[in-house]
C-alpha cells in the first residue's frame, strides 16, 4: 500500500518523527479517558479532540484506524490524593447519595453526550477500570516476581530504582521526583517517588476486589497499562493524553508496561495542550470550569469551541475567553453561509485546481497535524477566485476532518447581535469583581433575552 508520508511530534524523543505502523496502514491508538465521578470541561474535550483530529486525518490519508479509550471509574486522580485515602469517587458517591457505579454511569452517559456535541467521534471501545481488575493483578504479580515492585502491609509500590529508564518520558531527574511527592513522605516507601500498584482496602470501602496481597483496589497508572495491553496487544502505535498525564502518569505506564514485556510498547507518545482560562489552566479543582452544555446555555454553538480549538497546534496552550469564543462562533456562522452559497452555484468544478487545494490540507495535517495551516487554507480558499462549486466540494470534503458541520444550512443566530461584547465586558467586570457592573450587564443581557449562569471564580 503507498500511503503517504506522515510526521508526528513524539513526546518521549522531542522530535517529529515518521509514523511506521505496526501492522501496514492500520494505526492502533489508546487514549486516556476520562474519570467519570464529575462533569469533563471543555479543557478535557480539547485533549479528547487530539485523538479525534489524528483518527480522522489518518483516515482522510488513507489509513485506517482503531482507538480505544478508557473509562476511569474507580476514581483516584493521582497518586498523592491517592496516597492520602481521598477516593474521589466515593466522594462523589457520599455526597450525592448514590453508589459508585451509579455514579460512573450518569458521567459517563454525561461525558458520551458531551463529546457527540463536539462532533468527537466515538472510539472503538471503552473499556472500563473496574472490568479490568483481574489483568492488573496479573500485572502486579508480574512486577513481584521481576523485582520492580514490593509489597507492605498489603500495599504493592513500584520500585523506580528498579527502572533505570524512569523519569525519561518527562525528563525528570530522580531528585525532581522525590520533590514532585507532596506532603509527608511514606516511610513505607523505599524511594519517594515510588507509586501505588495495589492499595489495601482501609476500612471504610466500597470498591473492593481481593487479591494476592488481601483486599484492596487498583492504583489508577496501572489501570492504563493493563487495559491498552490487553485490547491493543504488548506493541501499538500512539498514545494520546493531556500534557498533564505526561507525569507521573505516563512515565508510571511505560515503567510498568515495559518492565513486564521487557520491551517497548508504544511507538508514539502524543500530548495535547492544556486550555487556559486568565493564564490558569482550566481544571476540576480549580473552579474554573465550564461544561460544553453550559457554553451552548449562552447561545454559542458547541462547534465554536471546536473550531476554537483547531486555530491553535494541539500541543500549544489554548486561552479560552468568552470573547474568544464568540469570534469563532461569528466566524463559523459566516463559514456555514458561504458554504451553502457556493453549493447553491451551479458550475463546472475545476478538477485541477481542486487536486492542487487538496494536496495542500494533506500536506498540512500530514505534518503533525497542522490544523491552524489547514484552517489557513479554508479562508484562503474562500477569497480566492475558484469556482463556487469547487469550493464547496472542498469544504465539504475537508470537514471530514474539520468535523465542523460546514454543511449544515445555518441557523438563525442563537446569540442575538451585541450580546457577545456584554459578555465579555461582564467577563471582565466578574474577573475585577466589580459585581455591580457585573449585575448591570447581566441586565442588559437579560433584555436581549441571554441569560448568563455564573461559575464559582478562582480564588
Ligand atoms: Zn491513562
Amino acid at each position: 500500500m503507498n500511503l503517504p508520508r506522515v510526521r508526528l511530534y513524539n513526546t518521549f524523543s522531542r522530535t517529529k518523527q515518521d509514523l511506521e505502523p505496526v501492522s501496514d496502514g492500520m494505526v492502533r491508538i489508546y487514549s486516556c479517558g476520562p474519570t467519570v465521578y464529575r462533569y469533563v470541561h471543555v479543557g478535557n474535550l480539547r485533549t479528547f479532540m487530539l485523538p479525534d483530529l489524528l483518527r480522522r486525518s489518518l483516515e482522510y490519508l488513507g489509513y485506517q484506524t482503531e482507538q480505544v479509550m478508557n473509562i476511569t471509574d474507580v476514581g483516584h486522580l493521582t497518586d498523592d490524593s491517592f496516597d492520602r485515602g481521598e477516593d474521589k469517587m466515593l466522594v462523589s458517591a457520599r455526597l450525592e447519595k448514590k453508589s459508585p457505579e451509579e455514579i460512573a454511569a450518569y458521567y459517563a452517559d454525561a461525558f458520551m453526550e458531551d463529546i457527540r456535541k463536539m462532533n468527537i467521534r466515538a472510539s472503538d471501545a471503552y473499556p472500563r477500570a473496574t472490568e479490568y481488575v483481574p489483568r492488573m493483578i496479573e500485572l502486579i504479580e508480574t512486577l513481584l516476581e521481576k523485582r520492580h515492585a514490593y509489597e507492605v502491609d498489603g500495599t504493592v509500590y513500584y520500585d523506580i530504582a528498579s527502572f533505570p529508564a524512569y523519569g525519561s518520558l518527562s525528563r525528570n531527574a530522580t531528585e525532581k521526583l522525590m520533590a514532585g511527592t507532596r506532603g509527608e513522605p511514606d516511610p513505607r516507601k523505599r524511594h519517594p517517588g515510588d507509586f501505588t500498584l495495589w492499595k489495601a482496602a482501609g476500612s471504610n470501602r466500597v470498591q473492593v476486589w481481593p487479591s494476592p496481597w488481601g483486599p484492596g483496589f487498583p492504583g489508577w497508572h496501572i489501570e492504563c497499562s493493563a487495559m491498552s495491553m490487553a485490547i491493543l496487544g504488548d506493541r501499538f502505535d500512539i498514545h494520546t493524553g493531556g500534557a498533564d498525564n505526561v507525569f507521573p502518569h505516563h512515565e508510571a505506564e511505560i515503567a510498568q508496561s515495559e518492565a513486564v514485556t521487557g520491551h517497548r510498547v508504544v511507538s508514539l507518545w502524543m500530548h495535547g495542550g492544556l486550555l487556559m482560562l486568565s493564564g490558569a489552566r482550566m481544571a476540576k479543582s480549580a473552579g474554573n470550569f465550564f461544561r460544553v452544555t453550559e457554553l451552548e446555555e449562552q447561545g454559542f454553538d458547541p462547534l465554536a469551541f471546536r473550531y476554537l480549538a483547531l486555530q491553535a497546534r494541539y500541543r500549544s496552550p489554548l486561552n479560552f475567553s468568552t470573547r474568544g469564543l464568540g469570534g469563532a462562533d461569528n466566524a463559523l456562522r459566516q463559514l456555514r453561509e458561504n458554504v451553502a452559497e457556493w453549493s447553491s452555484q451551479r458550475g463546472d468544478e475545476d478538477v485541477a485546481a481542486a487536486d492542487d487545494w487538496d494536496s495542500r490540507f494533506r500536506a498540512a495535517i500530514a505534518d503533525d497535524l497542522d490544523l491552524p495551516s489547514a484552517m489557513a487554507l479554508v479562508a484562503e480558499l474562500g477569497r480566492s477566485p475558484v469556482a463556487a462549486s469547487t469550493k464547496a466540494g472542498l469544504l465539504e470534503s475537508w470537514d471530514r476532518v474539520l468535523g465542523l458541520d460546514l454543511g449544515r444550512s445555518p441557523a438563525k443566530r442563537t446569540l442575538p447581535p451585541g450580546a457577545a461584547e456584554l459578555m465579555a465586558q461582564r467577563e471582565q467586570a466578574r474577573a475585577a469583581r466589580d459585581f455591580a457592573r457585573s449585575d448591570q450587564l447581566r441586565d442588559a443581557l437579560r433584555s436581549l433575552g441571554v441569560e448568563v449562569s455564573d461559575q464559582p471564580l478562582k480564588k
